[in-house]
């Protein structure tokens, strides 16, 4: 027994998923259950959101991002400063964070 596609449906969550072909790099689906058609949004880059939400939430210093990602200094600098959140976000209520500390935890190094 092979896993060959794990994909699901991002409309109904199906997993009689095809792979119909590309388009322009991202791979589009169809799922013969709701006969809708999907694209694979793998692509986008969240990385600066991610690295961005670490430094700003979890305050990492510059040092542990770059290790963290086996990147200079400078480069997850760059990846902060570029990234800009979106503005409807500063909303004035508390925010409640919920910080996974067993992800960083289980890390020795
Ligand atoms: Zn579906």
């Amino acid at each position: 027994m092979t896993v060959k596609n794990t994909k699901s449906c991002i409309n109904c969550g199906s997993k009689s998923v095809i792979k119909k072909g590309k388009q322009r790099g991202i791979i589009r689906y169809f799922c013969t259950e709701c006969k809708q058609s999907f694209s694979s949004k793998r692509r986008l880059n969240k990385l600066p959101e991610i690295i961005f939400k670490k430094y700003i939430l979890r305050r990492q210093v510059f040092k542990h991002l770059a290790q963290d990602y086996n990147r200079s200094i400078p480069w997850i600098r760059d990846k902060i400063f570029a990234y800009e959140p979106p503005e409807q976000t500063y909303n004035p209520r508390p925010v409640v964070i919920v910080c996974d500390a067993t992800f960083y935890g289980k890390k020795k190094g």
